[in-house]
């Protein structure tokens, strides 16, 4: 059973003492559940945090110093591009780089993305791995399910969990999952002292959807797969983009005219950003991230809906393109 959602933020101090639990901005009894279930998951020690944003600044800011180079793949999640983009005023370097090949010798840091959103391009983990620097890996669109990085070399694994591990759009939430005690620790610290902290409530929405992941997940990438097969075959579609596991699909229309009406067209499938939900939602991303997508790129992130009224919904919208 769940451990019930409990709000509390101080504990009394046991004989004077402080107990485990004894202020909640540096732990509370949902979040501990939370990070346990996620250790699990993936091999390692798990540490939450109030998005996925804020797992990722907290990993960047808590583990490396100033002046650190990031050869951050170039199709990563364009949101960590533009925080690195910020925090170079403070002192951090990035660099972009093809996940598919190796990362530049001289980083610190090697910063890949399994697969990566929206491009679904899957890194080269064995040069990530023989690469001297700290390996990340975001695994966001993975999942535990299908890919624990840990196991591929990586020391440290980033999570928005504000998707498949939530899975219901309605917590925002993010986590880091580390390989070494002395990186959980340190994060922990950090996390305590800067305050970039899980609500109870949330945590206490993820536990619940962490008990369905695997099979929503599985669901869900059954009906991507079909998708998949019909999409390739559809006239209207130029190019589809599919790492072969997960539940998201991105594929091109002829340009960001057609993009725009197929995007509005659908009944079911509701045109919104963000992905990892039982509910299917589907965006053109170039309205976000301009040059760096086509702009026919459509993402489609696969609910759980029955796939043949997805595909009719998707005929259906297409027909317009
Ligand atoms: N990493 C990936 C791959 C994402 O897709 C996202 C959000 O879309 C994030 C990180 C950021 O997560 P959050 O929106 O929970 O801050």
């Amino acid at each position: 059973m769940e451990p019930p959602l409990d709000r509390t933020t101080t504990w009394p101090y046991v004989d004077g003492e402080a107990g485990p639990f004894h202020y909640a901005r540096n732990a509370h009894p949902v979040g501990v559940a939370v990070e346990r279930r996620l250790g699990e998951l993936d091999g390692g020690e798990a540490l939450l945090f109030s998005s996925g944003m804020g797992a990722i600044t907290a990993l960047v800011l808590g583990l490396l110093q100033p002046g650190a180079t990031i050869a951050l793949a170039r199709d990563a999640y364009y949101g960590t591009g533009v925080l690195l983009t910020e925090l170079e005023r403070w002192g951090l370097r990035h660099v972009l780089f093809d996940q598919r090949g190796p990362a530049p010798a001289e980083a610190d840091v090697v910063w890949i993305e399994a697969p990566s959103n929206p491009l679904l391009t899957m890194p080269d983990f064995d040069a990530a791995a023989a690469h001297p620097g700290l390996v990340v890996c975001d695994a966001t669109a993975a999942t535990p399910v299908h890919l624990r990085p840990l196991e591929h070399g990586c020391d440290l694994v980033v999570h928005s969990a504000t998707k498949y591990l939530g899975g219901h759009h309605d917590v925002l939430l993010g986590a880091v999952v580390a390989k070494s005690a002395e990186h959980a620790a340190r994060l922990l610290e950090f996390r305590s002292r800067s305050g970039i902290v899980a609500a109870p409530d949330p945590a206490w929405l993820l536990l619940r959807g962490l008990q369905t992941l695997d099979v929503r997940v599985r669901a869900q990438t059954d009906t991507a797969k079909a998708l998949v097969g019909l999409l390739e075959t559809h006239a209207a579609v130029e190019n589809v983009r599919y790492p072969g596991f997960g539940a998201l699909i991105s594929f091109d229309v002829a340009d960001g005219g057609a993009a725009g009406r197929v995007e509005t067209a659908t009944q079911l499938i509701v045109n919104a950003t963000s992905l990892g939900g039982v509910t299917s939602t589907m965006e053109s991303r170039h309205r976000w991230e301009g040059e760096r997508v086509p702009d026919g790129l459509l993402r489609l992130s696969v609910g759980l809906e029955p796939r043949e009224a997805l595909w009719a919904d998707l005929e259906q919208a297409l027909a317009g393109a």
